[in-house]
């Protein structure tokens, strides 16, 4: 019997220097990409970035106009998809709808002329991983949509393939399954060891499930870091803007510090050197209080559950939105008076 475990530990990709023109619009413009051997890196960018060529580049689905693509050390530039076993997982409805889920997990195997009990044995132990074991006898058009993507990562990784693609696999779904779905795939992918490259628009996604998260802009790569560093060091305004740190707060910059809604914080790498310039601030990292000093007014207040937002306008005119937890901000109401203050965290301040 096969097991989970028995599949290939990743192999490190290397996407280099890739381009790829459609007439006159360049998808790719010298993106390059590494992943370690079972590392999963999240592509993330808005929508016409180039996420999707690049995945199809790397599944040899297209071709690039120039660049090479290498699997542990392999050049696979050349060569055709069906040679480059690689298991994918697009946005959804990619299941054969009236066959049964254990013959779509199979589906592949069989392409590949695996013998029947073999199939079946893998199959139902792929479906074991996914936690759909119980259903294997059902037809795909029978289970939910959350269900149907684990049935589509059952059957990417039955083949036990080099490298697991996934394409927006969980934008198709509501916000709940979506999260149960994501940490989902992230335990199996931790289980199994593929090299996993997962393409999506949805910061929140991208910096929970990854071990690097690279923030693509116009073909190319901004910034690749894991979440933690790139939500605390954005390397530039667009990674900045694109991870949601949304407030852009007037700062004074001097000898390694800006001085921020009455604060003195360090700045950091890509800031500019000297003089006025906009701090990028996260949400949470801009306080309310009361107890006089105040310098602005809530103009609203938005409820999240757990966390709240609160939209103030500062005396100054500049405005401002800070996530606070909920406990704080009900007991404000639009045409309060309160402190805007920021966390002492060091910030990434552009120009103006
Ligand atoms: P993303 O997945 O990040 O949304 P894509 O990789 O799908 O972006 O597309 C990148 C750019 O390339 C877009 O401008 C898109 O319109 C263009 N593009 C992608 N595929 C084709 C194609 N087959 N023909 C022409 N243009 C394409
Ligand atoms: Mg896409």
């Amino acid at each position: 019997m096969t097991t989970a475990t028995d599949t290939a530990r990743g192999l490190a990709v290397e996407l280099t220097d890739l381009t790829r023109t459609y007439g006159a619009v360049r998808a790719l413009d010298g993106l390059t990409l590494h992943l370690e051997p079972g590392e999963l890196v999240a592509l993330l960018g808005p929508s016409g970035c180039g996420k999707t060529t690049a995945l199809r580049i790397l599944a040899g689905l297209d071709r690039p106009t120039s660049g090479t693509v290498s699997v542990g050390g392999n050049d696979l530039t050349r060569v055709p998809a069906n040679k480059r076993d690689m298991g994918m997982v697009f946005q959804a409805y990619s299941l054969f709808p009236h066959m049964t889920v254990r013959d779509n997990v199979a589906f592949g195997l069989k392409l590949r002329g695996r013998p029947s009990a073999d199939r079946r044995g893998r199959a139902d132990d792929m479906l074991e991983l996914v936690g759909l074991s119980q259903h294997a006898d059902r037809y795909a058009r029978q289970l939910s949509g959350g269900q149907q993507q684990r049935v589509a990562l059952a059957r990417a990784l039955a083949i036990e393939p080099s490298v697991l693609l996934l394409d927006e696999p969980l934008s198709a779904l509501d916000a709940k399954v979506r999260a149960q779905l994501r940490d989902e795939i992230r335990r199996v992918q931790l289980e199994v060891g593929t090299t996993t490259l997962f393409v999506t628009h949805d910061q929140e996604e991208a910096l929970a499930v990854a071990d690097r998260v690279g923030v693509m802009n116009a073909g190319r790569l901004d910034q690749i870091d894991a979440p933690a560093e790139l939500y605390a060091h954005p390397a530039t305004r667009f990674v900045a803007e694109f991870v949601g740190l949304n407030n852009l707060m007037n700062a004074e910059v001097s000898g390694g510090t800006a001085r921020v809604l009455g604060t003195t914080v360090p700045v950091i790498e890509g800031s500019i050197p000297s003089g006025t310039g906009k701090a990028m601030v996260r949400p949470e990292a801009i306080t309310v209080g009361g107890n006089g000093a105040d310098n602005a007014t809530v103009m609203s207040v938005g409820f999240l559950g757990p966390i709240s937002r609160v939209y103030a306008d500062l005396d100054d005119g500049q405005h401002a939105m800070a996530q606070i937890a909920s406990s704080l901000a009900i007991t404000l109401s639009p045409g309060d008076r309160v402190r805007l203050g920021i966390e002492p965290t060091a910030l990434l301040v552009v120009d103006a």
